[in-house]
């Protein structure tokens, strides 16, 4: 056979036409994954720091690939963001979210908050506002029920509507909470710009927030602001008893990591919360 397929790629070595090629399978098998009911989502509990009671927890998706097993996001968020699908994606996890919740009132487990991450693109959609409510309509949640996690990077790249959009959100009850608080270039500018309900500090501030007084002097400057702008903290990444005890010390609100949990399956979880109305 001739060397044929060298010269009809003249851009691309072999190695990334591999990429690309793969890319593309995992592109079509997303778009397929939504259909054939393929993702999933873990719920990591967040817990109140004095307590260790649940409190809310963190929505967390999972893609059950037919041949691979379970994809982290980071696998397919990424390409998710690049090709749009990230929106019908988006809408799934409040769907499901929603669902969730209320099952979980009819089946009478305590109320906690449940949150879920929405990418920039997703906030950036003309009808978010309205998709958002009429899923909440749809299930009847109330939207005190809901709390949606964005990040920083979101934020800088924000569209002129994007505190509008914050404030619609609002008017429906649903919290908003700035995630991996800290790891953006300018944190403490956007707090004056719009009031957020929750902080999370993000986890590189707390792998090592037992051995570096530095790191231990930021998160009690952090919790210092939010209790004054009245804003709810969440230290996520706790792994560890020293952390969780420091935490508590600095008056963090709540705790969410491998020291409690880890993310699981809903059933998992529901064992976890329904020891709370136990006890
Ligand atoms: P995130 O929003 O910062 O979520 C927290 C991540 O930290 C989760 O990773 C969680 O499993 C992990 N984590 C929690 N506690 C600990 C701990 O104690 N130690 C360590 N080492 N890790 C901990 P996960 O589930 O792999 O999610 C990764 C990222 O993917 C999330 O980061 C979020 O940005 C994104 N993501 C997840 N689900 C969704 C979704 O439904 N929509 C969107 N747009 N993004 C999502
Ligand atoms: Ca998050
Ligand atoms: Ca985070
Ligand atoms: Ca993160």
């Amino acid at each position: 056979a001739k060397n044929s397929k060298s010269n009809s790629y003249q851009v691309f070595t072999p190695a990334m036409e591999k990429t690309s090629f793969k890319q593309f399978t995992l592109q079509n098998e997303l778009r397929k994954a939504i259909v054939n009911n393929e993702f999933e989502l873990y719920y990591q509990p967040k817990v109140n720091s004095k307590t260790r009671q649940i409190v809310g927890a963190e929505a967390l998706i999972r893609w059950n690939h037919p041949t691979k097993g379970i994809l982290s996001p980071f696998e397919f968020i990424p390409l998710a963001e690049e090709t749009g699908l990230i929106v019908p994606l988006g809408e799934w996890v409040l769907q499901t979210v929603c669902k969730q919740v209320k099952m979980w009132e009819h089946n009478g487990f305590p109320p906690i908050i449940v949150s879920l991450n929405f990418s920039a693109l997703q906030m950036l959609q003309k009808g978010l506002v309205d998709t958002v409510a009429s899923i909440l309509r749809e299930h009847q949640v109330k939207g005190t029920s809901i709390e949606i996690e964005i990040t920083e990077s979101l934020i800088l790249n924000h569209d002129s509507d994007l505190v509008e959009k914050l404030e619609a959100l609002k008017a429906l009850g649903i919290h908003i909470a700035i995630d991996d608080f800290g790891t953006g270039y300018s944190s403490l500018s956007y707090l004056r710009k719009y009031k957020f309900n929750t902080i999370k500090l993000d986890r590189s501030f707390i792998n090592d927030i037992h051995t570096s007084l530095d790191n231990q002097a930021i998160i009690q400057f952090v919790i210092q602001l939010s209790n004054q702008l009245k804003m709810k903290v969440v230290a996520e990444g706790v792994e560890l008893e020293e952390q969780l005890a420091l935490l508590q010390q600095m008056n963090c609100d709540e705790i969410q990591g491998y020291l409690f949990s880890k993310p699981t399956p809903v059933g998992e979880f529901e064992k976890l919360l329904g020891k709370r109305g136990d006890g």
